[in-house]
């Protein structure tokens, strides 16, 4: 069936002359041509023949065939079935479907997969062969980062130092840890009450919070033993791992090789500032739980502190509008709190 006629000009290839012509096309998408007045055929050609020209807002939508010969319709308006930019779209996504799918759903869902299970799973099977003495050199390199980035000498009277110094090594000698696997250090710092642990063993802990927990110094030893969790689980080497692979596969993805360089030795600064991931400090908590009674503590000390902690952050945070210590750090505060609460009852329980 073909159908309705369109009205136009009919232009043979070569020649300046036109024709009054109509065009009707039938249902395999044949363009049948025939003068407008005697309705005698002039021409006709099959779908395959025929080329849309790309449509340009006010004029006509012609159409050229095979032969270089052209139909122009008079109405401007007109839109030749298939013509259309939406219909061309969805032509072109029915053809291109699997490709579409491939790139809108397939490649997010594989980078969302490598992010975070791909790469962490590798990263944190490299660091487990990984010998410590590589952790010692990480570590001792972010420090000097962290130092000239943030770090301004303490200010802590040399009394208290020398108390935070004899209790640290006291709770190490209780959890049976090696003496020289651990450094507590303290700074004056711009990223407030905060306490940061690398992976040599370093434990930073800032002025700020030193002096916030001065009275309360169960709650410091509680966030000590946090920190070392992070330590013994060599969280500082799995998050530098992670972001330096991610980085990779990213370079590999868009092709950015010479920017790998600036992301690799970047990853040793974001170690800090991106911190570690919250199932990272889930298993810290964990370990500061686990091991509060036999560090004399008890994970109500750590709920304590963690509640010492968010008073003051929520009140800088009405001030500047920015979270600038632990509680961006360490986030999640309200569970955390939960959870050592519960893991106190627990060991109640237990005595
Ligand atoms: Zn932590």
């Amino acid at each position: 069936m073909k159908q309705q006629a369109i009205y136009g000009h009919y232009l043979l290839a070569n020649q300046s002359r036109s024709l009054d012509a109509q065009a009707r096309c039938d249902d395999e998408g044949t363009i049948w041509l025939s003068q407008r007045s005697s309705g005698e055929a002039l021409a006709h050609f099959s779908a395959s023949d025929i080329k849309h020209q790309p449509l340009i807002a006010g004029l006509p939508a012609e159409l050229v065939f095979a032969d270089g010969s052209r139909f122009v319709p008079d109405d401007v308006n007109h839109r030749w079935a298939g013509s259309s930019s939406g219909q061309r779209l969805a032509e072109w996504l029915e053809s291109h479907w699997l490709g579409v799918l491939v790139s809108v759903v397939a490649v997010p869902a594989f980078l969302w997969f490598m992010m975070f299970h791909g790469i962490p799973r590798m990263a944190y099977a490299g660091v487990e062969m990984m010998p410590r003495s590589v952790d010692e050199q990480v570590g001792q390199q972010s420090f000097k980062t962290l130092e000239y980035l943030y770090l301004e000498p303490t200010k802590l009277e040399p009394d208290y130092q020398q108390r935070l110094n004899a209790d640290f090594a006291e709770l190490l000698k209780r959890l049976n840890l090696p003496a020289e696997r651990y450094q507590l250090h303290f700074y004056s710092s711009i990223i407030g009450a905060n306490a940061l642990a690398l992976p040599d063993g370093t434990i930073i802990v800032t002025d700020a919070l030193a002096k916030l927990m001065e009275d309360e110094p169960q709650q410091l030893h509680s966030i000590l033993l946090h920190e070392i969790g992070h330590v013994e689980h060599r969280h500082g080497m799995k998050q530098l791992a992670q972001t330096t692979a991610t980085s990779f596969l990213f370079a590999m993805m868009f092709g950015d090789i010479e920017g790998m360089g600036e992301l690799v030795i970047g990853a040793g600064g974001s170690l800090l500032e991106s911190s570690f991931s919250r199932d990272m400090e889930r298993e810290a908590d964990a370990y500061a739980h686990q091991h509060a009674t036999q560090a004399g503590l008890s994970a109500q000390d750590f709920a304590d502190a963690m509640r010492t902690l968010g008073l003051p952050e929520l009140m800088l945070l009405g001030e500047d509008g920015h979270w600038s210590d632990y509680l961006s750090t360490h986030p999640g505060m309200g569970e955390r709190i939960r959870t050592a609460e519960q893991a106190a009852e627990d060991e109640n329980a237990a005595q």
